[in-house]
Parts: C-alpha cells; structure tokens; sequence
C-alpha cells in the first residue's frame, strides 16, 4: 500500500500549491484527475454512491470551503481571500487504496481559522500516536476527541475514520471521540484512515442542496485532516505522509502584488 500512500501524498501537496485565490474548484479537481491518469490510478471517488449521496459524486476530489467541511462536491467557485479550504482525495493504485485530507487558507487567514486547524491537526497527530499495536480503536477516538475538547470544541462522532484497503470504506469505524480501551484490538497489518473534523461551534452538519457537501448547522467554519496508518510491530506508519508539509496558510495574492 505504499506507492498508493506515496501518490495521494504528492496530490495532496500538488493541490495545496495549486489552491490560491481565484484558483477555481474545477481546476483542483482537474488536476487531480489529470495526476490520476498521468499515475495510471483508479479514483475511488467518482462512480462513489453510498446511500447517504443523492447520486454518484462525479469528481474525483472533494474540496470543502468555510463552513462545509466533508464531502464538497467541486463547483464553479473561484477561492476568494480568506477562504478555509478542506482537501480530501483517494485513489487506487495497482487496486490498493489511500486516503488523505488536508486543510489550509488561502490569501489572509482569520487567527480563528488557523486555530481551529491547527487543533485539528494536533488531533490526527494524537491519533495517529494511539495507533499502537494492542491498543482499541477506542484509544484512537479518545485521543483525538481529548485535544479537541480541551480546545474547547465540540465533536460530532458521524464520518469518522475507517479501515482502507482494495476498497475506500473497510471495517472498523473509527469515531472521532469515544473510551479509551474499547473496540477493536489494533493489529500489525491494519490499515486504517484518522480522520479528525471539527467546526468552529457546533457539532452539526446538514446536507447541501446539492446532496453531498457537508455544512455546520450554524455557520461555523470547518477543518479536516486526514492520513492513511498501517499499524505494524514497531508502531504507526503514516502511509500517506508529504515529503515536505505545506503551508497551512496558502500563498497570498496580495503578498505577491504587494498590496
Ligand atoms: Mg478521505
């Protein structure tokens, strides 16, 4: 699973360059798409149709802005400054899967929207620290739900990780709060994704008129982070990690033109 881990990885950094304002939604999608074919990788996105979506999502990248934050579906939409931009892609090479997610402003960040995603990373990392062999699923939600409770924000235990493999979605999964010592017992060769999501101040989400992106209830702003984890004998192994991490803060504009 790792040259899968290892393409996901370079999309997400390519779209993380590539997200700027005026940059279009449809453009990261085409981008992806065109790494996808250049690669000879399958997505696991675009004939997707789970029962919770109206029909098959028809892109193969999800781009969630401000207050959607799972399941964008790209649209006709130009970032604008400021802009909260939550990136998740999965792909299938040689018929293993990856899935990462990342999130990050465009053009001047709110210090509230650094916050909120730097707390969400925090969480992936204290995930991803718990994914020990012979530790519970359990240990996982409880680690990531701590750091975002001692943030101060609330937690919504719906779409959480998931085990990976030949396909996206595998047992166990994986909520983003619960006991620590319950579930599952980790086991070396798992593979699991730790996907922490938060919103600014609310634990709700609603169903977009377009029956796939997932809004706060309040308006709040969201963020998502995500890697792929083998669990092996000597520890967690971020599947899915960027040779270099980029900015949360995306390039600015205005820096470039000096205004
Ligand atoms: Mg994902």
């Amino acid at each position: 699973m790792r040259p899968a881990g290892r393409f996901v990885a370079e999309v997400i950094s390519a779209l993380a360059e590539a997200a700027d304002v005026g940059v279009n939604l449809l453009e990261l999608d085409a981008l992806a798409h065109r790494l996808i074919r250049e690669r000879g990788a399958e997505s696991c996105y675009i004939d997707y149709h789970p029962s919770f979506g109206a029909s098959p999502f028809g892109k193969v990248l999800c781009t969630s802005v401000n207050d959607a934050v799972l399941h964008g579906l790209p649209h006709d939409y130009a970032l604008q400054d400021g802009d909260l931009l939550s990136v998740d892609f999965a792909a299938s090479v040689d018929g293993w899967v990856a899935d990462s997610a990342y999130s990050l402003v465009v053009g001047a960040a709110r210090a509230d929207d650094l916050a909120l995603i730097a707390t969400t990373l925090r969480a992936l990392d204290a995930g991803i620290a718990s994914a020990q062999p012979g530790n519970k699923v359990g240990d996982i939600s409880h680690a990531i739900g701590a750091v975002a409770r001692e943030a101060g924000l609330l937690v919504s235990t719906e779409f959480g990780g998931h085990g990976v493999g030949r396909t996206m979605h595998d047992d166990p999964h994986i909520p983003n709060d619960g006991r620590p010592g319950r579930g599952y017992t980790l086991e070396p060769g798992w593979v699991i994704a730790i996907e922490p999501w938060f919103l600014q101040a609310t634990d709700r989400i609603v169903t977009d008129a377009d029956g796939w992106t997932l809004r706060s209830a309040d308006g709040s702003r969201g963020a998502h982070m995500e890697h792929t984890v083998a669990i092996t004998e000597r520890g967690p192994l971020v599947l899915t990690a960027r040779e270099r991490e980029p900015a949360i803060r995306g390039s600015s504009s205005s820096e470039h033109t000096g205004q």
